[in-house]
């Protein structure tokens, strides 16, 4: 029996391997020239072979379907790092994010302001508890914050990065789950797509444009070619989802959930900079600012005492993310200002997400039905199968979320050919 997958990302490759064990034909159809999705690195951008990660960065504490991808797969990690602090009471609240290193207004904020705005966060957590779909600016006001940390508070969800705060729910912030103990991929994040892609038949450069249902199969088209198939795993991001044609239609529900499910908006600035031990000890765990880039993180340092410093920047309509030169002098002043050193950049890129048509966007934002939208997006249609990060009902929006999603999607496809014996997953 034959199983066509659908995108190259970590949820297609979870399935297709999940599949490929079982003994299952699968052909993974990647509309781009190379594997990974929004985990891709580039390696010819900055010096020394440094990786530039353009999509995801960090495996957090917990995503435990990722770490033991990455241990059975044998991609090495950077040590731990974090991006926030607690608080001083050891809680990770959405009040630490605060407590980095902030640059307000291109300045950076002396400790004791910074501490005083994080704790009146902290405060108003405690005494007006957010509603897990209560939108972000919304709970700031009714909570009374003043309005320099209302809008710090606010701004910081560019790091997601969302470009409008009010499109998010407090259910993103509170409780953060993300940025307390994590770590990188040592050699560039789709080290793990890579490794996942050895031995499966993925053709690159095959676009899906129609999946139709013929009597006992499925035709799947891209513009070159045809392949049938007895099931299909979509696992394409949601906008991208919403433009391949399906004959017969699928059901409404289905095509509502998609999209009641937006996607953030931005892209990430990278810079390669001399003196990077220097820069990486003033920087601290992270920088969060009120400018173009919301947040901005360091790499190990590299050869040569080179460092590479990532920054995330929502795509809030006003053209920034268009213009790299931009960006890139957005990165240099910030990491001047967070440091106060003379910043030397040697090399630097952009990736615009936003304008990436086979990604539509960074990641998924629940809007609303939290209960109800993870199930609707993962359940099957007859012989089409849905995974992806938005499918995921855990670490929805992550690497590790994906790779759970293309099990399961693997698992349904088994499923329905009454194979109910175990199924082995990873490398086994
Ligand atoms: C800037 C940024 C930062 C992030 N940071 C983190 C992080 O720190 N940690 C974390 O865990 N996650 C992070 N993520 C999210 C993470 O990258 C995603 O959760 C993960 O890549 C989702 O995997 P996926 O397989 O669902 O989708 P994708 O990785 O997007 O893969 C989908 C694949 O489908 C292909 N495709 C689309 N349409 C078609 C079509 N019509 N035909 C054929 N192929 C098609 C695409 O080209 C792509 O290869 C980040 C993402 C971005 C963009």
């Amino acid at each position: 029996m034959s199983t066509i997958v659908i995108g190259a990302g970590p949820a297609g490759l979870a399935a297709a391997r999940t599949l490929g064990r079982e003994g299952e034909d699968v052909v993974v159809l990647e509309a781009q020239p190379h594997v990974g999705g929004r985990t891709r690195s580039v390696r010819d951008r900055l010096r020394h072979g440094q990786p530039a990660d353009l999509g995801a960065s960090f495996i957090d504490i917990g995503q435990d379907k990722l770490l033991q991808y990455c241990a059975a797969l044998g991609v090495d990690l950077t040590p731990q790092v974090a991006l926030f602090p607690t608080d001083p009471d050891g809680r990770l609240t959405a009040a630490s994010p605060l407590r980095v290193t902030l640059v307000v207004d291109g300045k950076r904020l002396d400790d004791a302001e910074r501490d005083w705005l994080a704790d009146e966060v902290r405060s108003a957590l405690e005494a007006t508890p957010p509603e897990r779909t209560e939108p972000i600016p919304a709970w700031a006001a009714r909570a009374g914050l003043s309005p320099r940390t209302r809008r710090m508070f606010c701004w910081q969800t560019g790091y997601n990065p969302v470009h409008e705060a009010s499109q998010v729910p407090m259910a993103m912030l509170e409780p953060p789950h993300v940025g307390r103990v994590c770590w990188m991929m040592a050699d560039g994040t789709d080290a793990l797509a890579r490794a996942m892609a050895a031995g499966v038949d993925v053709r690159l450069e095959q676009p899906v444009r129609a999946v139709r249902r013929r009597r006992g199969h499925l035709v799947v088209e891209t513009d070159t070619d045809r392949f049938t198939a007895d099931d299909v795993v979509v696992a394409t991001p949601v906008t991208p989802s919403l433009a391949i044609g399906f004959d017969p239609v699928l059901p409404a529900w289905k095509v509502d959930a998609l999209l009641a499910t937006p996607m953030t908006q931005g892209g990430k600035v990278i810079g390669q900079y001399a003196d990077g031990a220097a820069l990486v000890e003033r920087l601290g765990l992270s920088t969060m600012s009120d400018g173009p880039i919301s947040l901005a993180w360091a790499r190990p340092v590299g050869p040569e005492d080179t460092v590479v410093v990532l920054g995330l920047l929502a795509d809030r309509g006003d053209g920034v993310l268009r213009d790299e030169a931009r960006c890139l002098r957005a990165l240099d002043e910030l990491l001047g200002a967070a440091t106060g050193l003379p910043v030397q950049r040697l090399a630097g890129l952009v990736q615009d997400w936003t304008r990436e048509p086979y990604a539509g966007g960074v990641v998924s934002t629940l809007m609303g039905d939290f209960p109800r939208l993870p199930s609707l997006l993962a359940q099957g249609v007859g012989p089409i199968h849905f995974a992806g990060e938005h499918t995921a009902e855990m670490w929805q929006t992550s690497m590790d979320g994906a790779l759970r999603s293309g099990e399961r999607a693997a698992a349904e496809v088994l499923h329905r050919r009454h194979l109910r014996r175990p199924i082995a997953t990873l490398t086994s």
